[in-house]
């Protein structure tokens, strides 16, 4: 077997990016574009000792799951990854995945699983979004979607995830930017304005936010295209993000509202929040509350609790459960986050719950420690902590001053399963016992999905 030979191959499953896999002679191939159930020809494009990775060239057997993608440019661009495979298996593969996880990483086997919550318009359901701004080879103006692993722009202002606004609005950008001869930024050359246009829109408010980071510190006749723009039905808020640095990181540290407010208003559930265009949100509101009411309910509160919210962001989940509890701690990283944090818990009248900048797996340590020192023969104690860390999961020290609490339960909120897996090993091997565990799908047509966890601790 070498390269550039051509496979034909059975895909039985897929990869966590998404890529069909196909077994032959013993090596397992990956192969983009191909969905479970398809017989494809592949020609291999990179071996290795006991994988490979192949090119679709024919589809010989369409998959009976196999759907005709909304998108037209779903197999270039970056965004989506399965959205050639029906919604229906689209869950059950995610389902799947985690429950694999929890077998082969966690070492669990008996899995208290409740049936994974897919959305009932699983297109559109995005509140924001990032489109890039560049030239084309004949000169225009274009904005659209990078192809995948790529900074090349695919013009598209019809992303079947977004809203149908923001094609409205991009219509408008454009043809201002061709009229008064703005210039794109080019990242080569790191000369050009307008770099990217961020879009934001509340579910419930209505509320609509657009911003141009630029590469620069001013939009000239910026005028004329706040006037276009404020026709928008709910538009709240048109500011400019100066960005003059040559790097990936999209927003710059500067926002000048050219027009209306820094920011917008949302509501999840009963909770309203204010996101300014560098604010944290999370972008799927309609899964969020989902989401968070399975955390919340998993909490199992009272009005007598205690409860650690660790990796809190802008205390989403926090303010989410501060109604039902005695006290809420949250714990972010992100100095602005937890700023927004405040913010929110402020304009919501929320008074028991506080916000700690600083390392999860810092704070509550030290937080431990002190109270160890000014309460002699006690420990700090939680009746709940809840933790929602990013893919790489928490660090053993934070999970064993989480056992040392005692909490009567955790709930673990986590957006990668393999991870999950192995802090639950951890927390299941010393003290507590997994009760349930719900998928939620927050993004769907890609690979991404969340999963919740309750965890009770066992009585010795
Ligand atoms: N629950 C939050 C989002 C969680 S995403 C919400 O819905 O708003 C994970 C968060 O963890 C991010 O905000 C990230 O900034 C933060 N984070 C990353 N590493 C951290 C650490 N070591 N300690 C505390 N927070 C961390």
């Amino acid at each position: 077997m070498q390269k550039n030979d051509e496979l034909i191959l059975k895909i039985e499953d897929m990869g966590v990016d998404g890529a069909g896999i196909g077994k032959s002679d013993g090596m397992t191939f990956f192969v983009k574009d191909a969905v479970i159930g398809d017989v494809v020809r592949a020609k291999i494009i990179k071996l290795k000792k006991t994988y490979g990775y192949a090119r679709l060239m024919e589809l010989l057997e369409a998959s009976a799951d196999r759907v005709e993608p909304n998108c037209p440019y779903y197999r270039q661009c970056g965004g989506c990854q399965i959205q050639a495979l029906s919604y229906e298996k689209q869950l059950e593969f995610k389902e799947n995945k985690v429950r694999n996880n929890l077998e082969r990483i966690g070492g669990f086997t008996k899995i208290p699983m409740e049936p994974i919550v897919g959305m009932d318009e699983p297109y559109h359901y995005r509140n924001k979004a990032q489109f890039p701004v560049g030239t084309d080879k004949e000169g225009h103006i274009v904005t659209g979607f990078y192809a995948g692993r790529t900074h090349t722009i695919i013009p598209n202002r019809d992303c079947a995830l977004g809203l149908p606004v923001n094609r409205e609005i991009l219509d408008i950008v454009i043809d201002f930017m061709e009229k008064y001869h703005i210039s794109a930024y080019d990242e080569k050359t790191g000369k050009g304005l307008v770099r990217h246009i961020l879009i934001r829109c509340g579910f419930s408010s209505q509320e609509k936010m657009v911003c141009l980071i630029i590469n620069g510190k001013s939009l000239p006749h910026g005028e004329k295209l706040v006037e276009a723009l404020r026709k928008i039905d709910g538009m709240t808020s048109i500011s400019l993000n100066c960005n003059t640095e040559r790097t990936n990181v999209i927003l710059g540290h500067k926002t000048i509202v050219l027009w209306g407010q820094e920011y917008i208003t949302d509501q999840i559930g009963d909770i309203s929040y204010e996101i300014s265009p560098v604010s944290f949100y999370q972008v799927n509101p309609v899964q969020t509350e989902v989401l968070y009411g399975l955390a919340c309910e998993y909490a199992g509160l009272t009005g007598n609790e205690t409860v650690w919210d660790l990796y809190c962001g802008i205390g989403t989940i926090s303010l989410f459960l501060a109604g039902k509890a005695k006290q809420v701690y949250g714990v972010e990283i992100i100095p602005q986050a937890i700023e927004d944090a405040r913010k929110n818990a402020e304009i919501n009248g929320i008074e028991n719950a506080e916000f700690y900048v600083g390392k999860a797996e810092e704070v509550l340590p030290d937080y431990y420690r002190k109270y160890e020192t000014e309460h002699p023969g006690e420990h700090a104690h939680a009746d709940v902590i809840v933790v929602d860390p990013p893919r790489k999961g928490c660090v053993q020290r934070l999970l064993e001053t989480m056992v040392r609490m005692e909490a009567e339960r955790i709930v673990y909120v986590s957006c990668d399963s393999a991870t999950l897996a192995r802090d639950l090993k951890y927390l299941c091997g010393n003290g507590y016992e997994m009760k349930k565990v719900r998928t939620v799908d927050m993004f769907p047509h890609t690979v991404h999905v969340e999963t919740c966890v309750l965890l009770q601790r066992r009585t010795m």
